[in-house]
């Protein structure tokens, strides 16, 4: 579904997206991790397009999306949770879905549907709560649901667990699962192994801008060449 050959990404001298060959399957849950500064983030916007890159693709359905502007690439499937929240505070939960789902609904179809999504989201007894005043976690799923509004190909999260305890980190890790049963492909730049661990099918290393290991999982957290660039953050 997603590609990446040969990309590039140069901030002045600074070589911050070495090469970095990816591919997601459809329907895979993949997860980006890899220390601070790794370049986990600018990859992510090279994806979104608020980015370009110095050299390199980015294939989508089969399509070079290269030079695509972001809102041409979410036309075509791609939706983005950001960490910063985006949804109205002074409106509930329920109002803020409404105006994600409106564009494409009649409003009889809009109550049941509203309905549903707030119940999957784990959000129907906070229905009509202000986006305000929900808590941390209800507000991340909150932005979940929004960003899935139109029913994108292709969900890029943005650390979706970064400030949530163990309860909400798996509580949005079966949420991920949900959405990944009804067909959606996900890539997330995550920091929280247990979360990585509950969900994804793959997982990519990026290490000094350059993919450094890929695999499972299991193989994953085997790597003692993985677990070395962990360490070698700590001392830093
Ligand atoms: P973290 O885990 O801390 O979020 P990251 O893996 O997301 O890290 P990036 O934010 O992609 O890392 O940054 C990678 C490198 O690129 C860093 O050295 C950073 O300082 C640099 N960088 C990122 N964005 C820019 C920019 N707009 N201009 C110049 N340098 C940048
Ligand atoms: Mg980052």
């Amino acid at each position: 579904l997603l590609e990446t050959r040969a990309l590039n990404k140069h901030f002045g001298g600074l070589h911050v997206t070495n090469a970095v060959d990816l591919a997601l399957q459809p329907g895979e849950i993949h997860c980006l991790i890899g220390p601070n500064g790794a370049g986990k983030s600018t990859l992510f916007r090279l994806v979104l397009g608020e980015h370009m890159p110095s050299s390199g693709q980015i294939l989508f359905n089969g399509e070079d999306i290269t030079r695509l502007k972001s809102f041409e690439r979410i036309d075509r499937g791609m939706s983005v949770k950001f960490q910063v929240p985006g949804v109205f505070k002074g409106l509930s939960a329920r109002q803020n879905l409404e105006i994600a789902l409106q564009r494409r609904r009649s409003r009889a179809a809009l109550g049941r549907e509203i309905d549903e999504r707030l119940e999957f989201l784990g959000l129907k007894d906070a229905a009509n709560t202000l986006a305000g005043a929900l808590s941390h976690g209800q507000k991340q799923w909150l932005e979940i649901g929004m960003a899935i509004a139109l029913e994108p190909k292709l969900l890029l999260l943005d650390e979706p667990t970064a400030g949530m305890s163990p309860e909400e980190t798996f509580a949005t890790g079966e949420l991920v699962l949900g959405l990944n049963a009804r067909g959606m492909t996900v890539l997330a730049v995550e920091h929280d192994m247990t979360f990585v661990r509950q969900v994804a099918h793959k997982v990519t290393v990026l290490h000094l801008g350059q993919v450094f290991a890929q695999g499972s999982i299991d193989q994953i957290v085997a790597d003692e060449r993985v677990a070395a660039i962990y360490l070698g953050q700590a001392h830093a």
